[in-house]
């Protein structure tokens, strides 16, 4: 399964890619953590991406494009993966297109998890408490949220074009949305075989 997880800051990727990566038998790859691995090992992406993570605002696509061909070239990633944070903009998804195509492993399903900002703002709020990511201070957040609608919400009308765009509410229990998404999964697998 090679399934691309979609949705705001803050809507639950992070944490349904970590259980549905169980159930699915395949690594979860996330953007986000990499980067963060990389500012907190002091590498030369770090150094250059930390500002620009703390503001909010997305590291440049060449960056992003060179860890992620390097991650989709490990062994792990053979029976598929769970993508989480990439793509955030059209020339990512476009990126992404010839990376799956140049590897012959193209995308099964593009899941996105729909939550009002209201909910978000507050998610981010108790994330902040808990783990003061400064990318998650409030105000942070808001720019976070604008980013996300100017770059990132084309990226699901691309994949809604091809008809591999699935919707799935994201508010309520994390048990309830997982449940949504595997449903979201298999109604995509059966329409996939007919
Ligand atoms: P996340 O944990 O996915 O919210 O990512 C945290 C931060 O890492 C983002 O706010 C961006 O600064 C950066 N980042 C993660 N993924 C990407 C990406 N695909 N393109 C650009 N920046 C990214």
């Amino acid at each position: 399964m090679r399934l691309v997880l979609l949705g705001p800051p803050g809507s639950g990727k992070g944490t349904q890619a970590a259980r549905l990566k169980v159930e699915l038998g395949v690594p979860h790859i996330s953007t986000g953590d990499m980067l963060r691995a990389a500012v907190a090992a002091g590498t030369p992406t770090g150094l250059m991406a930390k500002a620009v993570m703390d503001a909010g605002k997305l590291v440049s696509d060449d960056i992003l494009l060179a860890m992620l061909e390097e991650r989709l070239s490990q062994d792990d990633v053979k029976n598929g993966f769970i993508l989480d944070g990439y793509p955030r903009n059209l020339a990512q998804a476009d990126a992404l297109d010839h990376l799956l195509a140049k590897i012959g492993q193209p995308l099964d399903a593009v899941v996105k998890l729909d939550v009002p900002n209201e909910a978000i703002i507050a998610r981010c709020e108790i994330r902040f408490a808990a783990e003061h990511r400064k990318d998650d201070d409030p105000v942070v957040v808001r720019d976070r949220l604008k980013v996300y609608a100017e770059q990132t919400a084309p990226v699901a009308d691309f994949f809604e074009r091809r008809g591999k765009l699935q919707v799935v509410n994201g508010v309520g229990e994390l048990d309830e949305v997982t449940a949504r998404v595997k449903r979201a999964l298999a109604d995509e697998s059966a329409a996939a075989n007919g």
